[in-house]
């Protein structure tokens, strides 16, 4: 089974910035998302297309086909008041908001300077190019569930209540 659109598939990985640094790393077979449903980035999603179980490649992905690159327009102030009165706001946590065109983004917070609050929109790997190291460890078809859903399901799955 090659891997294409309305696939479930398993993969491990590690992922490293250029500088060798792994940022991020699943090796126990936990890791599995939906083809074709934009569950991860494009660059990988599409680095996988064919590929089947058993495979294993590197391939690095700029930023453009991952997180993006960074825009210092998505810094911004905002008064402390946006934020929940009883919780303590300090560099490094991070919340929901919304963006522009209403679109759930995650905020960074930079600075915390009385009542001005700096929040970072920009993802936190965004403008980095990033280096998959890639085990293909199992493929599937997706249930008609899953792809009403667009995600996967099952013990590393999406659970719903
Ligand atoms: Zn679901």
């Amino acid at each position: 089974m090659q891997i294409t659109t309305n696939h479930v598939v398993t993969l491990n990985y590690t992922l490293k910035d250029n500088d060798d640094n792994i940022l991020d790393k699943s090796d126990d077979g936990s890791f599995c998302y939906l083809h074709g449903a934009s569950n991860i980035i494009p660059g990988l999603e599409n680095a996988l297309v064919g590929k089947v179980s058993g495979d294993s490649f590197s391939v690095t992905i700029q930023p453009e086909e991952a997180y993006g690159i960074h825009d210092e327009a998505k810094a911004q102030d905002v008064p402390r008041s946006m934020f929940p009165p009883e919780q303590e706001i300090e560099a490094g946590m991070q919340f929901n908001a919304q963006g522009p065109d209403g679109q759930a983004v995650v905020v960074t917070v930079k600075q915390v300077e009385g009542d001005t609050v700096t929040v970072d929109g920009n993802h936190p790997l965004a403008s980095v190019t990033l280096n998959f190291e890639v085990i293909v460890m199992d493929i599937r078809d997706a249930t008609a569930e899953e792809l009403e859903h667009g995600h996967v399901h099952g013990p590393h799955g999406h659970h719903h209540d």
